[in-house]
């Protein structure tokens, strides 16, 4: 059974049947109907699509945060935030997929030589529930507009979330079956992603859901990507300024009620500026107010299921076994004020866990943080690196020498200096280890489901002239054969290996192609905003969607 249950209150709110196998096998042919001639839609027009799914997304923005909220708790402020962050990923992709896709001249010894990049197909995502919307669209983004099928299998607790996903991308006018919701359960992954018509899975979700079916793809040899979970580090060093260190750390740690990838988790601190970083950072996660997500007073709302809370408690105890002191918080909060019963959680610090025990290995999805004391830069280096995940980063410290060292040093995927840790649409994201591997977001995330096609066309001798031809040109000399070198510059003359972006959309343009309109018109009924944005002269690219085989 799939659910929709608010943990703010542990109120049933809806419940589906998952697909039957029948109804699964349906919606796998319509993908696979799609993914045949979705790809061969217009470039202006997926553009156009997407553009249009911003603008719905931002009319509706209010009731997606709300769903959002009352199924899986976090505050209401940070689930708008989540809904805009949405809409700017769909504007990203629009503007910057045609230079994106656009085919790669390389200077070679023949003729031509260049990379086309074409969709794989079908692609599965498997997706969590801690951020039910940027999750999703983080994937959807890049992969309708590189001309890819997506299918979501979102976590059971969202299932509101994930059906509003797909209605707005049929609102948006992308056609039938470029994009699914499929209501199934985990268990039925396994026979979705072994169907020979599904070409690539993206897995973003805990380890073992990540290792479950990385193992099955492997076998499969199908593309993957997986997003897993963290224990990043948040590094304080003597220079850094304290006042916005301990802010940033509250919020880094807290951050979707703690329920983050990204979230810090174990705050490394040197020894010069630790005494006071402890004081005011258990004072600073004391005074979260924890609470009804729903109210804009709220820092902290309810976690997203029971479970979780169960898990949080362990977490608690067993690093008190190992030698932690919890400095503020360490329990379940059995009611909050106005009498509401959930899954809340007290913000917690513990301090003094031993560096080897299993605790300091994991990772904590909560409200809670381990506090490091450390004597150097190399202490926290390798007490940083000391995890098996590897995703992120944060570290405060304005010594540039500082900054070289853990920008080389620390394994992650990302380190941020003075700021926390944040997804952002232009840069690549992701991790190493057991963080996983690929990229979501960028350009590099955009090519992680295409397929970089290299094509090379040989440089032909010239013809030799016919003798009837000699005789009419009685004074002709015989042409000499065309010499071909090794790097030589592209036909374009242009010193660089790569072309400019413009001369490859001009070189491939086929003589007399026009811009098509894009096919849909908004329907009547949508926001001012969204007919505003589609009359935008950006909608229409002029020649960027009639690239030969550009899709
Ligand atoms: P989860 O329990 O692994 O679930 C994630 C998704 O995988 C859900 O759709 C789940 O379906 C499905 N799933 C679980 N086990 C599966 C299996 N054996 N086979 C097929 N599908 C399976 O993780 P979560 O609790 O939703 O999310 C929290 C985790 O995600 C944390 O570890 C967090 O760090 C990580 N995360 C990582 C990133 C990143 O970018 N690196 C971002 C966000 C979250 P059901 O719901 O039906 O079980």
């Amino acid at each position: 059974m799939i659910q929709s249950i608010n943990p703010a209150n542990g109120k049933l709110l809806r419940s589906f049947d998952p697909l039957t196998p029948e109804a699964l096998n349906a919606k796998l042919t319509i993908a696979a109907m799609a993914a045949k001639t979705y790809p061969n839609e217009n470039l202006d027009q997926r553009i156009f699509w997407m553009r249009r799914l911003a603008a719905l997304v931002e009319a509706d923005l209010e009731e997606l945060a709300a769903t959002m909220t009352a199924e899986m708790g976090k505050t209401l402020v940070s689930a708008r935030a989540e809904a805009a962050k949405c809409a700017t990923v769909c504007r990203y992709y629009a503007d910057n997929a045609g230079r994106v896709l656009a085919p790669e001249h390389i200077a070679t010894e023949h003729a031509e030589s260049y990379i086309r990049y074409d969709p794989l197909g079908i692609v599965l995502a498997v997706m969590p529930w801690n951020f039910p919307l940027w999750q999703v669209f983080r994937f959807l983004a890049p992969a309708l507009m590189a001309g890819n099928v997506g299918l979501l299998k979102h976590a059971s607790n969202v299932p509101q979330c994930a059906l509003a996903i797909e209605a707005l991308v049929r609102r948006a006018g992308f056609p039938r079956g470029a994009f699914q919701t499929l209501l199934i359960e985990a268990r039925q992954v396994e026979g979705l992603l072994s169907d020979p018509r599904v070409a690539a899975v993206t897995v973003t979700g805990s380890e073992a859901a990540g290792r479950a079916i990385a193992a099955q793809a492997g076998w499969l040899i199908k593309k993957t990507v997986l997003e897993l979970g963290g224990s990043d580090a948040f590094i304080v060093l003597p220079s850094a300024n304290l006042d916005a260190a301990i802010a940033n750390a509250i919020k880094a740690r807290c951050i979707n009620n703690g329920q983050s990838c990204i979230a810090a988790k174990r705050f490394i601190v040197h020894e010069r500026v630790y005494a006071e970083f402890e004081k005011r950072f258990v004072a600073g996660m004391a005074a979260l107010r924890v609470g009804d997500p729903m109210l804009a007073t709220t820092d902290i709302g309810p976690l997203a299921t029971p479970q979780i809370v169960d898990d949080l408690l362990g977490q608690v105890t067993r690093a008190r076994e190992s030698g932690g002191r919890v400095l503020t918080g360490g329990a379940r909060i059995a009611s909050i004020e106005g009498g509401r019963f959930g899954n809340y959680f007290q913000p917690t610090v513990i301090a003094g866990v031993m560096r080897d025990a299993p605790i300091s290995q994991e990772e904590i999805f909560g409200p809670v943080a381990l506090l490091f004391r450390v004597g150097s830069l190399d202490e926290a280096i390798l007490l940083a690196n000391d995890t098996p995940f590897g995703l992120a980063a944060s570290a405060w410290t304005n010594e540039d020498d500082e900054q070289q060292r853990l920008a080389v040093e620390l394994q992650c995927g990302c380190v941020f200096f003075n700021a926390p840790v944040a997804s952002d649409p232009r840069l690549p994201f992701g991790g190493i280890k057991h963080s996983g591997y690929g990229r979501e977001l960028s350009v590099v995330g955009m090519r992680e489901f295409l397929n970089a096609k290299t094509v090379v066309v040989a440089a032909q001798p010239a013809q030799p002239a016919q003798p009837e031809q000699l005789k009419a040109e009685p004074n002709a000399e015989p042409k000499p054969e065309p010499k071909t070198e090794p790097n030589a510059e592209p036909r374009s003359g242009k010193p660089s290996e790569f072309l400019h972006i413009a001369d490859q959309l001009r070189k491939f343009e086929p003589r007399n192609a026009a811009p098509q309109a894009p096919k849909s018109e908004p329907k009547s009924g949508q926001s001012d905003r969204l007919r505003e944005e589609d009359a935008r002269p950006d909608n229409a690219r002029p020649g960027s969607g009639s690239i030969l085989g550009l899709r």
